[in-house]
């Protein structure tokens, strides 16, 4: 059996926080306001997995008016929902992610977070793929006041 699953993030950028993406940290002067990390993409991915498996949200899993995931890497996120996808008997086959943003340039990034994400999900690298758009300078993300991600999770069982 195949099952596919969506998931949607965004945060609001602001500045002094640190931008930290696909489970790792860029080098820029602004970085999404959240309750843990903020990482857009790892929190789109989440989503994607848990749907896919039929196992709801992320905010159910990891509810951001519970301390313990206050200022967490959202690769712990990862992890946990790997094993609840072992639980269920399911497979990751592939994972295909858009993020969207205006700046910094990804495109240089991706190896690195590529091998975080499919480090925290115990995978291939190359069952992960990256791809980043702008929002040709159009509302909030094109003002670069905030960052998304759109992220589709392919599961097998
Ligand atoms: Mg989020």
């Amino acid at each position: 059996m195949t099952r596919a699953g969506i998931g949607y993030d965004l945060h609001r950028m602001a500045e002094g926080r640190k931008l930290i993406l696909g489970g790792i940290e860029l080098q820029f002067p602004k970085g999404p306001v959240g309750h843990s990390d903020g990482d857009a993409l790892a929190h789109a991915l989440c989503d994607a997995l848990l749907g896919a498996a039929g196992l709801g949200d992320i905010g159910t899993h990891f509810p951001d008016t519970d301390p313990k995931w206050k200022n967490v890497s959202s690769l712990r996120f990862l992890e946990r929902i790997r094993d609840l996808l072992a639980e269920g008997g399911f497979r990751i086959a592939h994972i295909d992610a858009i993020v969207i943003t205006e700046k910094p340039k990804l495109g240089p990034h991706f190896p690195a977070m590529r091998e975080a994400l499919a480090k925290s999900l115990g995978i291939e690298k190359s069952a992960i793929n990256l791809k980043a758009k702008t929002n040709e300078g159009v509302d909030a993300i094109g003002r670069g006041e905030a960052i998304a991600a759109q992220v589709i999770a392919t599961l097998e069982r």
